[in-house]
């Protein structure tokens, strides 16, 4: 049997199936993943860049760097890997998507239950008061040159809603383990699986597919592994199990 027909056939077998995305997911959609040989690391230190202590301490290195690459992802379309993932979660055949992508593009493809664990690029908040805007109120600060730019409420720092290098794990990453207890398959797409606490998630399931273009450490235990383009990937598995619900 091939890869594709395996896969569709552990969907449709599959009571309860999770997705994991990283930055390869979004790279056909024109925004660069970190790792990859044109990734973010070949120009910049991200982790430094989008790190709460520069912005805290260095916040025109934040504005210059780090920034940039939260307004880039801010502006992209999602590409047909998304919208496969998005039908396959209305046919009934993925329950939700645990993404470590700051980009919307899952949301904006339709898809329903996202559990974003890295954050979003929807929205900013006050660092004082919480209080919340959205993300254009920013970027208008920005381009202004108030920099950092500060709470109209308060005068407090603004940052954006996105986990960021020193920042703890969000809530919705508990919530999103929670779900993974439950869980029986897990389709990780485009991550390295190298960032903790996100690259433990495949130890808490039984069956697990990854589909990336480079090898990753938990290749040896997975049931099905394809290392080649998500979009292509995903469009041919989601004729598959299509076909196999007409039967
Ligand atoms: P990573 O950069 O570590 O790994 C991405 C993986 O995707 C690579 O192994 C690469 O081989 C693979 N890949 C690239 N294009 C692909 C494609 N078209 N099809 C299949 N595989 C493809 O990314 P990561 O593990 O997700 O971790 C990086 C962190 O950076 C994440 O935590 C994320 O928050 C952040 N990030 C987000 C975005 C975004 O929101 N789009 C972009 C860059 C980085
Ligand atoms: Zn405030």
């Amino acid at each position: 049997m091939d890869n594709i027909k395996k896969a569709a056939e552990l969907i449709l077998n599959s009571n309860k199936t999770f997705v994991l995305t990283g930055a390869g997911i979004s790279t056909e959609s024109g925004i660069p993943d970190f790792r990859s040989k044109t990734g973010y690391y070949s120009k910049m230190d991200p982790a430094t860049a989008l790190s709460k202590d520069v912005l805290l301490r260095n916040p025109e290195r934040f504005y210059k760097e780090g920034y940039h690459i939260l307004t880039d992802l801010n502006e992209q379309e999602p590409n047909r890997g998304h919208i496969a993932l998005a039908k396959l979660e209305e046919l009934g055949q993925i329950n939700g998507i645990i993404t470590q992508n700051i980009d919307n593009l899952h949301t904006k493809a339709g898809s329903k239950n996202v559990f974003e664990v890295h954050g979003e690029t929807r929205g900013i908040h006050c660092m004082d008061c919480g209080s919340e805007f959205p993300f254009s109120v920013m970027k208008e600060k920005v381009e202004k040159g108030e920099i950092p730019p500060k709470c109209d409420n308060c005068g407090g720092v603004l940052r954006p809603n996105v986990v960021m290098f020193g920042d703890m794990m969000p809530d919705t990453f508990q919530r999103a383990l929670g779900e993974l207890y439950s869980t029986d398959l897990l389709i990780v797409i485009g991550s390295s699986l190298t960032v903790s606490p996100v690259s433990f998630l495949p130890d808490y399931v039984d069956k697990l597919i990854i589909i990336n273009n480079d090898p990753t450490p938990q290749d040896n235990r997975a049931d099905v592994v394809f290392h080649s383009s998500a979009g292509d990937v995903l469009t041919s598995i989601l004729k598959e199990v299509e076909k196999g619900l007409n039967k």
